[in-house]
């Protein structure tokens, strides 16, 4: 069926390296599936698409890309049920923020219903990559640069939209110690921050390197323009739990719109929890915890749904949180969102895509 379908070109590997893998020891994002998707824009549009053996790319050194960055992606994941289906999470929500990514970045946008076969297509091909293992999932990256050969600053008129996939385990366990961040910003009001655009994360390396010699994991940025409020995570949404409720920032310009944070704030709510999305000062979470009613504080975001926070540091003061494995909100979303994507428990919402 795949091969004669017309809407993209079909070049199936000869010789898949699926055998050689070691669903047991997968190091997180080395290892790539048997295809990958391909597309060009060049002449105001796109041309059709492609699915080929995952393989290298040949760029001529003046792409633009390479130079001024006009490049952005999306994350999601594939799971396999117990029926042997394969879904993706709420992918329809990742074709949309990355078109809004490409808006902000002077790029085109991926016709949603081109962009949704693409993924059908490719995951389909390369179903047998999706682990078994209950814990394992397909992770899938989605994303677009310039392709122009010209070192203008412009925006380039030529671009690739690609899309690989790699087979992944336990993304993590155990709870991250975080730095609250008060001198450098990882996004500005009218910036790039709600874009998952490659800067970004470039951007964030040097203060990340910094607060891991200091011996935190991750960093919690705050507002760029007073350091007061509570922004969000390296890659991940920041939630905090206190009697019943659930306290997150709201999203905005310069924080990103997370698919998991919206799905945790959905049950959360469906299970009677009080959601505040507000601006955090971030003393106001430092003094929860000092008063000993910070029940419960982690990241959001596809790759490890929910992370849980151990220590808050703050000017080299360290404030402890409580077990995680007690944490009663946390324990029950993990395992309720894990289910649901899962088929193990009942998708309320709709929010499986099959493929
Ligand atoms: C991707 C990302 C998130 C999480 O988004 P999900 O859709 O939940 O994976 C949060 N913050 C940043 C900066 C991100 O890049």
């Amino acid at each position: 069926m795949l091969a004669t379908d017309n809407m993209f070109d079909i070049t199936p590997t000869e010789s898949s390296r699926l055998s050689q893998i070691d669903f047991d020891n997968i190091p997180f994002g080395r290892v790539f599936s048997d295809h990958m998707f391909s597309m060009e824009y060049r002449d105001g549009k796109w041309h059709k698409g492609e699915i080929v053996p995952f393989q290298n790319l040949s760029m001529n050194p003046a792409s633009s890309v390479i130079h001024y960055g006009q490049s952005i992606f999306e994350g999601m994941k594939a799971f396999r049920h117990e029926n042997g289906k394969v879904s993706l999470f709420r992918p329809e929500k990742n074709i949309e923020r990355f078109n809004i990514s490409a808006q902000r970045m002077c790029m085109p946008e991926v016709d949603p219903q081109t962009f949704m076969e693409a993924l059908d297509q490719l995951i389909g091909m390369d179903a047998d990559w999706v682990p078994n293992d209950p814990s394992g999932a397909l992770y899938v990256r989605p994303f677009m640069f310039a392709t122009d050969e010209y070192i203008g600053v412009k925006p380039s008129e030529t671009y690739k939209f690609m899309i690989f996939t790699c087979p992944v385990g336990k993304y993590y366990s155990g709870a991250v110690k975080v730095k609250i961040e008060t001198r450098f910003a990882r996004s500005a009001a009218g910036g790039t921050g709600y874009a998952k655009a490659a800067g970004n994360y470039a951007g964030a390396l040097y203060p990340a390197k910094l607060a891991q010699e200091e011996g935190y994991q991750q960093l919690i940025w705050t507002d760029a323009k007073e350091h007061k409020y509570i922004e969000e995570s390296g890659t991940m949404n920041v939630m905090f739990k206190t009697g019943n409720t659930l306290i997150t920032a709201p999203v905005s310009e310069t924080i990103l719109d997370g698919i998991t944070r919206d799905s945790v704030l959905t049950l959360a709510k469906s299970w009677g929890y009080e959601v505040q999305e507000r601006p955090i000062p971030f003393t106001e979470i430092l003094d929860l915890a000092k008063e000993g009613k910070l029940d419960e504080a982690f990241g959001v975001g596809t790759a490890a749904t929910i992370a849980p926070i151990a220590v808050i540091g703050y000017e080299g003061v360290d404030f402890e949180l409580k077990d995680h494995n007690t944490w009663e909100f946390g324990t029950r979303v993990s395992k309720a969102m894990d289910g649901i994507k899962r088929g193990t428990e009942e998708d309320k919402f709709n929010w499986n895509h099959f493929v």
